[in-house]
Order: C-alpha cells, then sequence, then structure tokens
C-alpha cells in the first residue's frame, strides 16, 4: 500500500478534546472518526488492527471448542420480561418502537437470546456440554461515554455462553475460558490478571475480571504482586490441569474495588506486596447456574427421565476496547511510536525511500522489496512521497508497524538498511528480514 493512496487521515497535533493517549492517537492517526457521543466509525487503519484481535480471539474460542454464531443486535423485549431483567436493566437499554409498535432493543448482552436458540433446539443431557459464542456489535447507553472507543456506547464485544447438565460440568466449562483468555492475552502481548469479580447485573456467584495495568483504566484493583508471575503454559485442556490453574491465580489476593475489603488485603498479603492501582476491564466471565434457564424454561432430559434447568456461564471479551487497551500499554512515549504487537499490527513492516523529484530510483527498489514480502505474505506500507526523511520516519512511528526498511544511503551490496522504531538500523539481507518478521 502507498500512502498516498491510503486513506489515512493523519493530524499534525494531538485533538486537544481527547483526554487519554489511546483516544488522541487513534484520532491523531486517523484510526476512528466520532459519528455521535460514543459511537465511532472504524476507518482503515483502525479497523485492521480490530479485525486482527477479533481473529486471534475467535481462534482461541475455536481452539476450547467454542462454535461460533451470529445472533442479531436488535432483540425482541419479550425474553427480556421473562427473564425479568426488562425493567431492571435501565437506562443504559436503548430501547426502540418499530412501525407496529412492537418494543425492540438494541442488544447490550445476549444472555436471553442465545437462552431462547438453545431451548428451542437442545432437549437431551447428551447434546451437552455447548459453549457458544458470537462477536457482534453490542449497544450500552453509558452514563458517561468517554475515552474514545474503550467506554462507547455503540461497541464490538466477543460474548460466549456455556450450557452444562452439573455444577460439577459447567465449572469445567468456565475454566476452559478461563484458560482461553489468558491464551488470548497473552497473543496481544497483554498481561491480563484474572481478578475476583462482583457479578452486578448478570447475577450468579463465580466471576473473574481480566485487567491489565494502566493509569488511564477506570476500575480500581488490589492485588498481591506476586499473581503477575503466575505461569499458564503447562496448562491442558483437562479438568484437573484446569482447576490446578485456576488455583494457582486464586492463591493470591486480587479484587476488584466492589469486593476489596482492606482488612483481608492487610491480612492476606505482606506490605511490600500489595498493589493498589488502576486498571482496563478487557474480559469478564461469570458462572450464574440456573438463573436464566430456570425464568426461561431452558431443560433437558436427564439419564433416568428426570428433567433439569441447565447451568450456564458468560464470557465477556471487549474486543473494540483492546484497540485502545493495547495502545494505552504499548505506546512508547518518548520515540512516538505505537509499537503494535505484529500479531495485531496493521502492516507488518514500512518500507521509507528518499524520493526527490528527480530521482526515483528508491521508489522502485522499494516496489521490489514489497515484490519479496507481498510473496512470502508480509503486508508493507511504503511512503512514496516525497517528504523529508524526518517526517517520514515520524508517520510511520505513528502508524506503528513494528519494522522498518530505509532506502536512502548507500548500503553494502544486497543489504538493506532495517530497523525497529527508535531504535538503531542495521545492515542485513532481506532473506534475513523476512526471517525476523514471520
Ligand atoms: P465496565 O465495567 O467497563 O462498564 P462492564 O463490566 O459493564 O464493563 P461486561 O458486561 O462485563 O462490561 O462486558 C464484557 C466486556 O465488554 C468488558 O469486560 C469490556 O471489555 C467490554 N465493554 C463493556 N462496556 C464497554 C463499553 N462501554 N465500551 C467498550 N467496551 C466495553
Ligand atoms: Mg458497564
Ligand atoms: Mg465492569
Ligand atoms: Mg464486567
Amino acid at each position: 500500500m502507498y500512502i498516498s493512496k491510503s486513506f489515512i487521515p493523519i493530524l499534525k497535533n494531538n485533538p486537544s478534546e481527547a483526554k487519554i493517549k489511546s483516544h488522541q492517537l487513534m484520532l491523531r492517526v486517523g484510526m476512528i472518526k466520532q459519528s455521535s457521543a460514543g459511537i465511532y466509525s472504524w476507518l482503515p487503519l483502525g479497523f485492521k488492527v480490530m479485525k486482527k484481535i477479533e481473529q486471534i480471539v475467535r481462534e482461541e474460542q475455536n481452539k476450547i471448542g467454542a462454535q461460533e454464531i451470529l445472533m442479531p443486535t436488535i432483540q425482541p423485549s419479550d425474553i427480556w420480561k421473562e427473564s425479568g431483567r426488562y425493567d431492571d436493566y435501565g437506562d443504559e437499554m436503548l430501547r426502540i418502537k418499530d412501525r407496529q409498535g412492537r418494543e425492540m432493543l438494541y442488544g447490550p448482552t445476549n444472555e436471553e437470546l442465545v437462552t431462547d436458540i438453545f431451548r428451542s433446539s437442545v432437549k437431551s443431557y447428551k447434546s451437552l456440554p455447548q459453549l457458544i459464542y458470537h462477536i457482534q456489535w453490542k449497544f450500552r447507553d453509558e452514563v458517561r461515554p468517554r475515552f474514545g472507543i474503550m467506554r462507547g456506547r455503540e461497541f464490538y464485544m466477543k460474548d460466549a455462553y456455556s450450557f452444562d447438565v452439573s455444577d460439577d460440568d459447567a465449572i469445567y466449562s468456565y475454566n476452559k475460558f478461563f484458560l482461553s483468555y489468558l491464551r488470548t492475552f497473552k497473543r496481544l502481548k497483554l498481561t491480563a490478571i484474572p481478578m475476583a469479580a462482583d457479578t452486578g447485573p448478570i447475577g450468579g456467584n463465580l466471576s473473574h475480571e481480566f485487567i491489565i495495568l494502566a493509569g488511564t483504566g477506570e476500575s480500581k484493583i488490589f492485588a498481591d504482586e506476586r499473581i503477575f508471575k503466575v505461569n499458564s503454559d503447562d496448562t491442558k485442556i483437562e479438568k484437573n490441569s484446569l482447576e490446578e490453574l485456576r488455583k494457582k491465580f486464586e492463591k493470591f489476593y486480587a479484587v476488584t474495588d466492589e469486593k476489596f475489603n482492606k482488612k483481608e488485603f492487610e491480612d492476606k498479603v505482606t506490605e511490600e506486596n500489595r498493589l493498589s492501582t488502576k486498571g482496563i476491564e478487557v474480559g469478564h466471565i461469570f458462572y450464574f447456574g440456573d438463573k436464566y434457564s430456570k425464568s426461561m424454561g431452558a431443560s433437558v432430559d436427564l439419564p433416568g427421565g428426570k428433567k433439569d434447568f441447565v447451568k450456564m456461564g458468560s464470557y465477556g471479551i471487549g474486543v473494540s476496547r483492546l484497540v485502545g487497551a493495547i495502545i494505552e500499554a504499548k505506546y512508547d512515549d518518548q520515540n512516538e511510536t505505537m509499537n503494535w504487537p505484529i500479531s495485531v499490527a496493521p502492516y507488518d513492516i514500512s518500507i521509507i525511500p528518499m524520493i526527490s523529484k528527480n530521482d526515483k530510483s528508491a521508489l522502485e527498489k522499494a516496489n521490489n522489496i514489497n515484490k519479496e514480502l507481498i510473496k512470502n505474505n508480509i503486508e508493507a506500507i511504503i511512503d512514496d512521497t516525497d517528504e523529508n526523511f524526518s517526517s517520514k520516519i515520524k508517520k510511520m512511528n505513528l502508524i506503528g508497524a513494528p519494522f522498518q526498511i530505509i532506502i536512502g544511503k548507500q548500503t553494502g551490496d544486497g543489504l538493506v538498511e532495517f530497523k525497529r522504531p527508535g531504535d538503531e538500523s542495521l545492515e542485513i539481507k532481506l532473506v534475513d528480514v523476512i526471517k525476523i518478521i514471520k
């Protein structure tokens, strides 16, 4: 992709209306454009990053055996009346009437809709467990939409639902998601810590929020610092192994403010390990038993002929919020560099040829390098403008491809000038560049 042909409307300076880094930068680099309060259009650069995050989330859901569906954004109100949440949900729910006067709503979450799908087709314990997810826009009429897409009103969420025959099986499903979340955030190069959380309007008794530390986060957390060292690499998708993993985390005090108890914190955590700070909630998992299956009549036949309500859990990841969360965690202030992990970077590499009005040979070289990269499935962005070197570098640092090739000064035979944003450059062969990126 040539910069001159791309739709990346970069601003010279940080927009003053934005209060936090990720919001400023997403506007500045033209990743999003506000349409109304808390509602955004996603421009190519932002959309590419979000889609890559979405794909990683999807792959990790599939790995634990969850199946993808797609439910609509607009839901009928009657199922919410059945569960009893139509009134409870309050002003965060956007209520709409269609031309027949039927009450509809823009889904803020999908427990009711998925339970309705489940009850209409699954009748026997033999079909369980079922792990179902979708990745879809949600709407919540937040009192204070702010920080750009971090607290939007319309936002993109992965939400999954588990259906099991017993509490014991349901906890197994819960633990599968627990692991898949750790793996997902790890692939995004984030350290997200599972913290005991309140279940709020979803109801139920077991719940963890996955939080990444950030001064600009809106969640208050209290933790034993040693929880950051817990490792999940050897965990298998198997009942005991998963249970052990959760125990390893739960050994350390780690809670959000709703669950915080000063005395407990001070009793359980020695002073040097106490961490009380702020974080961003990027995921949240709940176990709530038969809260919805009972009120909505979702039961299955058990062996022996009896019937019972299925045991359910729900599992959310804020896919659009993660775009901002990664910027908050990774942005390098000193070099004004996005520092996207390669797994979600909008481009793998930027090529920066030094072009003047009468000498276009560097651009030709760039095109040849790009052909090689394309053969190797590496996506490059090429600055084909005749701006000066330092403004080209600045722009590419902001766009944030994790590698750069500079074509200007004389290099050794068959070598290219290669660097990571903010680092010194080195001269290496193109095949080695490809090896580093892959
Ligand atoms: P918050 O505490 O930030 O309001 P929540 O607890 O209401 O979030 P959940 O119902 O647990 O959110 O939804 C699952 C995930 O969806 C959250 O962990 C978060 O990552 C994301 N999310 C929730 N609300 C928003 C929002 N307004 N904008 C962007 N992402 C959101
Ligand atoms: Mg909320
Ligand atoms: Mg919350
Ligand atoms: Mg939550």
